[in-house]
Parts: C-alpha cells; sequence; structure tokens
C-alpha cells in the first residue's frame, strides 16, 4: 500500500529540509532520491502515533522581483501538491511575514489539499506565541510556532498532520487486483498500458507503490478495481536517466512479486523467447495467476500462422504457466485490448477459489479409479486416504498418502491433470502437497 504524503513547502531558507529531518524521526531512515516529473524530490518516512507517512520538502518556492511565483516552480510545487494528503507551509519565525509568503498562501488556498502552518525557528515557548501571531493574517488558521533545530512544538504539529490524513481503513479497504505488466523491451507495455487507460477511462489515480521509484496506478472498471503495479517502470522506459537494469528483469521480478495477475507480454513476432520462459518460471514459483498477452496480432501474416497453431506452439514453449490462458491483441488497433481484463477477473477468481473437501475427494475417488496408484519393486503400491484444500492464492491441495515416495511425477501430473478437468483453475497455478503418515 503506497503511503500517504505530507508535503513541505515554503520560500527557500525557512528551516524546510531542518524541518523534514526533524519529522522523519527515524535518522536512516531510507532516503529516495529520483528524478521524475513529480518525483524528483527526497521521500522521507515518518511515523507518528499509530500512523506511517512520509515527508517530501518540495523545494523551494521562487519567486521573481514582484513576488510572483517562476511558473516552472508553481508547476512543479502543484504536482506535488496534487499527491499529498496534508501540506505543511513553513515560515520563518524570526524574519516575520514577507510578500513571498502571502503570495505562497494565496496559492494554497487554491488547492484543495489541508495546509498546516508552521512557524518555524520558534527556538523559545513565549517568544514564539508572540512570534507565531503575525502570521494569523495569512488566514490559514492556527500558526503553529516549531524549531526545526531543538524540536520544540513539532509534536503538536505531527499531532495535526496525523488528524488530518486519511483514516487507515480507506488505505487498506483497497481491494484491488494487483495487476504486473511484464515482459521483455518493446513487447509492447506501454502501448498496452495506454490502451487500458483509453479504454477505461475512469482511472482513479496514481498511487505510489512499494518503493519510491515504484508508482502504480488504479484503474477503475464496472465495479472492480486493478491495481496496475509499477507503472513507473513501464513508462519511463524513454528517461535516459535510467540506466537498462531499470527496466530489468529483476525489475519484473519484483513487480510479479507484488501481483496477484501477471500479464505476461509477448511479441507476436518474435514468439516465446528465451527472457519470456524466465519470466513465466517466476510467475510458477511465486504462484500468481496469469494470462499470456501476445500482442502486435495486426503484425503477423494471417495466413501462415492461425491462432491455433501459434498458441501449440508458443504453449510448448511455457510449459511452467501451461496452465495461463493466452489471448492474442493489438494494442495499436486495440483489438481485444478490453477482454484483457475479462480475463483478468476470471484467473483472479481462480486464484482465490475455494474448493470444498467433499468435491476434492469425489475428484480423487475418481482419479483413482481410472488410474490405479503406482506400486514399487517391493510391492507397495501408494495409497491416497484424502485430499484437502489449506490454502488459496495459489490454491493449494494437501493429500494425504501412506508414502509420498510412491508416487512418481507421471502420477502427480496425472493426478493435477485430473483436478483441473474436474474442477477448472484455469489461469492459476494449483500446489499440490503430498504428505505421509507421521
Ligand atoms: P530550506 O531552504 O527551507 O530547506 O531551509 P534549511 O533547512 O536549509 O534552513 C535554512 C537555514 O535556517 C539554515 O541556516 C538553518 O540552520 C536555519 N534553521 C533551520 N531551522 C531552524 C530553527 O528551527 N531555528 C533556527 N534558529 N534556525 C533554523
Ligand atoms: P515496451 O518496451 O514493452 O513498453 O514496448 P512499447 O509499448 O514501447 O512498444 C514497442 C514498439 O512496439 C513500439 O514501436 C510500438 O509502436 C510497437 N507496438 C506496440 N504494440 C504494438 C501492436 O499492437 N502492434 C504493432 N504492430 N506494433 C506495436
Amino acid at each position: 500500500m503506497g503511503l500517504p504524503v505530507v508535503a513541505i513547502v515554503g520560500r527557500p531558507n525557512v528551516g524546510k529540509s531542518t524541518l523534514v529531518n526533524r519529522l522523519a524521526v527515524v535518522r536512516d531512515a531510507i532516503v529516495h532520491d529520483e528524478p521524475g516529473v513529480t518525483r524528483d524530490r527526497t521521500y522521507r518516512d515518518a511515523f507518528w502515533r499509530d500512523r506511517d507517512f512520509q515527508v517530501v520538502d518540495t523545494g523551494g518556492l521562487l519567486f521573481d522581483d514582484d513576488s510572483e511565483f517562476l511558473p516552472h516552480i508553481r508547476q512543479q510545487a502543484s504536482l506535488a501538491l496534487a499527491e499529498a494528503k496534508v501540506a505543511i507551509f513553513v515560515v520563518d519565525g524570526m524574519a516575520g511575514l514577507s510578500a513571498a509568503d502571502e503570495a505562497i498562501a494565496q496559492w494554497l488556498r487554491e488547492q484543495s489539499v489541508p495546509v498546516l502552518l508552521a512557524v518555524n525557528k520558534c527556538e523559545s515557548a513565549e517568544k514564539g506565541l508572540i512570534q507565531a501571531a503575525e502570521f494569523w493574517q495569512l488566514g490559514l488558521g492556527e500558526p503553529f510556532p516549531v524549531s526545526g533545530i531543538h524540536g520544540n512544538g513539532t509534536g503538536d504539529l505531527l499531532d495535526q498532520v496525523v488528524d488530518r490524513l486519511p483514516p487507515t481503513e480507506a488505505i487498506e479497504a483497497d481491494e484491488a487486483i494487483g495487476v504486473a505488466i511484464v515482459g521483455r523491451p518493446n513487447v509492447g507495455k506501454s502501448s498496452l498500458l495506454n490502451a487500458f487507460v483509453g479504454e477505461e477511462r475512469a482511472i482513479v489515480s496514481s498511487v505510489s507503490g512499494t518503493t519510491r521509484d515504484t508508482i502504480d496506478m488504479l484503474v477503475e472498471r464496472q465495479d472492480k478495481r486493478y491495481r496496475l503495479i509499477d507503472t513507473a517502470g513501464i513508462r519511463k522506459k524513454k528517461n535516459v536517466e535510467y540506466g537498462p537494469e531499470f527496466f530489468g528483469i529483476n525489475r519484473a521480478f519484483k513487480a510479479i512479486r507484488r501481483a496477484d495477475v501477471v500479464l505476461l507480454v509477448i511479441d507476436a513476432l518474435d514468439g516465446v523467447t528465451e527472457q519470456d520462459q524466465k519470466l513465466a518460471g517466476r510467475v510458477a514459483d511465486d504462484g500468481c495467476a496469469c494470462v499470456v498477452v501476445v500482442n502486435k496480432w495486426d503484425a503477423v501474416e494471417k495466413d501462415s500462422y492461425s491462432i491455433y497453431d501459434y498458441e501449440k506452439q508458443a504453449g510448448d514453449r511455457l510449459n511452467f504457466i501451461h496452465w495461463a490462458p493466452m489471448i492474442f491483441v493489438s494494442a495499436h488497433t486495440r483489438q481485444r485490448v478490453p477482454k484483457i481484463l475479462d480475463l483478468v477477473d476470471t484467473v483472479a477468481e481462480q486464484h482465490k477459489r475455494r474448493v470444498s473437501t467433499a468435491v476434492i475427494n469425489e475428484v480423487l475417488e475418481e482419479a483413482l479409479a481410472w488410474h490405479t496408484p503406482p506400486t514399487n519393486r517391493q510391492g507397495k503400491q501408494g495409497k491416497i486416504y484424502y485430499g484437502t484444500q489449506v490454502a488459496t492464492a495459489p490454491p493449494a491441495i494437501a493429500l494425504f498418502v501412506n508414502d509420498p515416495k510412491l508416487f512418481g511425477d507421471n502420477y502427480r501430473r496425472y493426478i493435477e491433470r485430473q483436478i483441473r478437468q474436474s474442477l477448472g483453475f484455469a489461469g492459476t497455478p494449483i500446489r499440490l502437497m503430498w504428505r505421509g503418515k507421521k
């Protein structure tokens, strides 16, 4: 879940960075420095009472000689504020009220975010109240005297900040399906992302991912929400500041780890490559649901390949995820693009599905009747007593047997096939756990 962001604004030299250091109580918190439109700032982790959040210094707000904002600075600051839940406007209590402070206050009143006014450099408690008093004029409510250097007043300020953060429940109740779009460079991930965004006009917002350089995007469609994981990694590719590892396989692995459903994007012209197989292996290991998206289908000569032939050939090479449905799309023409999220719904449902013990045992009985378990050289035959589902996402079924060693790979695969044939579980890996008698 993305942490709520608290933005610090104010003109240069009022003590913003000193205050950020003070508020980010954990002194050695990871400092995330990163370029990007709204992200070229330093985010610091902070907590107060029972709340975690992040503090970002939006940089000094600069003005020209007539105390007008420099336009690009204003734009940057507006973007930074757009993602903040609370803004702390820092003014200099030693220097007193300035024209620039008034201009900033005016601008802040036009923003939708709640603003707290911190009057910095108020080392002495009594004097601080007097220093702070003149800032009532800014019309932003009570000025809080603080000292970034000594720390006084910051507890009261943080109380006010935490009171204005959205309730934790609202953040945790986020039931969105986590979707990672992964694939080699140039297979069309960012084109697909754009196609989604164009298709589903109800984009909710960009939200920060687990680390500062990941940005997720929430997409809403009908009554469902999707969290597209690490869209920063997909979109920022054209930014030369990023090294190749930014889009590398490790980044994809990280996205997969956070995903419920992985969209493994394949270039129809290239077919399944070794890197695709590597990603598929990771999807299976991490237990994600998966849809194989064969993109650029518009560019394939249809008489040389039918979907059926293609699917068979690609499927053979994607053996790790033989259970994943394959869809043939074009990000360019949008052919079947809306179908992708339908498939995401289906496989996400299977991923979380729970089957009753009675039904599992019916399937096992049937399977055993068709194919008796193997016998070893000593004449001992494998017996399956019963099975029960012990986990979801991905579904895991424990099979209680007399001796797991009696069941070789072939028979295990046979049982999995039977379970899939009878119960479905399309698009999700399933785990069979063979348990012997104690
Ligand atoms: P920024 O440009 O707004 O980020 O300001 P800085 O944090 O770099 O601080 C600017 C100057 O104000 C530095 O010389 C700080 O030492 C000083 N300063 C910051 N906080 C305080 C404070 O609480 N009291 C006093 N007296 N000086 C402060
Ligand atoms: P990414 O690196 O995976 O994000 O790939 P991009 O979305 O940047 O696309 C790489 C190249 O493939 C670009 O030149 C796109 O125009 C092209 N491309 C993407 N989707 C399609 C498609 O559906 N059909 C065709 N013919 N080309 C596509």
